[in-house]
């Protein structure tokens, strides 16, 4: 019988935890003191300060199972979502991590065997990037481990080559690929067909060996480290003999749910693929203290939440659907995360109240768009009909933009940007004006005090006269 999801994250963490490493719980997906990250998006990011030789831990060995969102910032998945069988907004990253303890060697056997005989996958079908200067990765994998040569591909970009920051802690990285089979499209790794979904990046291995100065020196880190990260639910498609993460156990049940509240029976729909991936973020997100707003953080949460709104519009639903789905995510996910079952409330309350608000402008703005776009001349969507359902409908311009490239259209991004920038100016401009008002509020409300006095002295007058 196929693993779930739920045993390959224990079997992962137990693997690392009989081999010395300590097991430590998911950060939040809000970094708690690094305001250059938007969400946390990778399992390293709690040990960032241990990397960096600031802070000491009682363990030099972890391993963890640490809760990701890509969507937004530097690394964004959201466009992702829907086209391809392998990202996700929200995603869990399994890592072990050695703070100058083990290397380079010991992580590439650790991984290995844990693929091979741990998990029994089949060597012939994995392959592996280097860095193309990292020859020592290459005699690891070729002389020790037995990967044959032409399944050994050095990347001379930085795909392969990780680094926190301009200086500071840096080094290559091996990646590990699978090979899903011939009948699915895709090349492998450094071929101009290697976005496809045949072969599929399942674990990549951080060697930290440098120490990057201002002025480009590579200093030996004198105690390298090991930072690795593979996706929970790429691991699970292979083990669960499935070609995409959304036809793993979490998501075909997540999928199903979602068909059944807005009532669909086809479940090849993309976008039941994109609503199942988003209640996952969403819900997450706000269960970590994110509220939908305008800005930052709860502005990416918005936009997710509008997105899924428009997805679940288009299959169909009536009425409010999305914080339906939290029950289902419960019950998938919140054995190993027991805070979706206690703030469940929370977390349905919130994405109900963002839903009655959104679907309130969502109809006319998709009549508006839709009108726009049947007669739309050329392939670009201008950035003042973007700018437009922005600012009257609420439509983030990633949702225009999704709904656009449906029809194999983009938008006009630098107009959209230049339109907002004039309706900041305007916007400056009617502060300026709110200045004034300001005043002229204040004058009137002295007047009237005054006016109050006088009438209390009045009284006051009254009162002694009559005495
Ligand atoms: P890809 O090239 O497929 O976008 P990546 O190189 O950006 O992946 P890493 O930053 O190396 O990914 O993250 C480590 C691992 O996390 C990946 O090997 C993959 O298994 C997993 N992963 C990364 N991004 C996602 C995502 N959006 N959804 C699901 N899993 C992901
Ligand atoms: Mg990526
Ligand atoms: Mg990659
Ligand atoms: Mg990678």
């Amino acid at each position: 019988m196929s693993k779930s999801t739920a045993q390959i994250r224990q079997a992962f963490l137990n693997f690392f935890a009989d081999k010395g490493h300590q097991k430590v719980s998911s950060s939040s997906l809000v970094p708690s003191d690094d305001p250059t990250l938007l969400f946390t998006n990778a399992g390293m990011n709690q040990f960032k300060d241990v990397f960096l030789g600031t802070e000491q831990r009682k363990y030099t060995r972890a391993t963890s199972s640490q809760r990701c969102v890509r969507a937004g910032g530097k690394h964004n998945d959201l466009e992702n979502v829907g086209y391809t069988a392998r990202h996700h907004t929200f995603f869990e990253m399994l890592g072990n991590f050695s703070f100058g303890d083990y290397f380079k060697q010991q992580a590439i056997a650790y991984a290995w065997t844990f693929l091979t005989q741990e998990l029994k996958l089949p060597k012939e079908k994995l392959l592996v990037t280097i860095y193309s200067e990292d020859d020592e990765a290459f005699d690891i994998w070729h002389n020790e481990i037995g990967v044959p040569k032409e399944k050994i591909i050095r990347i001379a970009t930085s795909d392969n080559f990780w680094s926190m920051g301009d200086t500071g802690p840096c080094g290559p990285c091996s990646e590990i690929f699978y090979d899903h089979g011939e009948h699915i499209w895709g090349g492998p790794p450094g071929t101009p067909e290697e976005d496809g979904d045949r072969f599929i990046e399942i674990w990549n291995l951080v060697f930290m060996q440098f120490n990057r100065q201002a002025n480009g020196d590579m200093l030996p880190l004198p105690k390298p480290s090991i930072d690795t990260g593979m996706g929970l639910e790429r691991i699970s498609a292979i083990l669960q003999n499935v070609h995409s993460n959304y036809e793993i156990d979490i998501f075909q049940n997540l999928i199903k749910a979602t068909a059944e509240i807005v009532g669909t029976s086809s479940l090849e729909d993309k976008s039941l693929r994109v609503v199942a991936d988003h209640i996952r973020s969403c819900s997450f997100l706000i269960s970590d203290g994110v509220m939908p707003s305008n800005e930052g953080r709860g502005y990416v949460l918005r936009r997710i939440i509008r997105r899924a709104v428009r997805h679940g519009n288009k299959l169909g639903a009536k009425g409010v659907f999305f914080y339906k789905l939290v029950a289902a995510l419960a019950t998938e996910m919140g054995d190993a995360y027991p805070e979706l079952n206690e703030q469940r409330a929370v977390i349905e309350k919130v994405l109900r109240v963002e839903e009655e608000q959104f679907s309130r402008t969502l109809e006319r703005g998709m009549l508006i768009l839709n009108d726009a776009l049947s007669e739309l001349e050329g392939k670009v969507v201008p950035g003042e009909l973007v700018f437009k359902l922005y600012d009257t409908y609420g439509f983030p311009a990633d949702l225009t933009n999704d709904v656009a490239r449906e029809k194999g259209l983009s938008i006009d991004e630098e107009g959209f940007e230049q339109a907002m920038a004039e309706q900041r100016k305007r916007a400056q401009k009617a502060s300026n004006f709110d200045l004034d008002y300001n005043e002229q509020l204040r004058s009137d409300l002295e007047s009237v005090f005054v006016g109050y006095e006088l009438e209390q002295n009045t009284a006051q007058i009254k009162e002694i006269f009559v005495q």
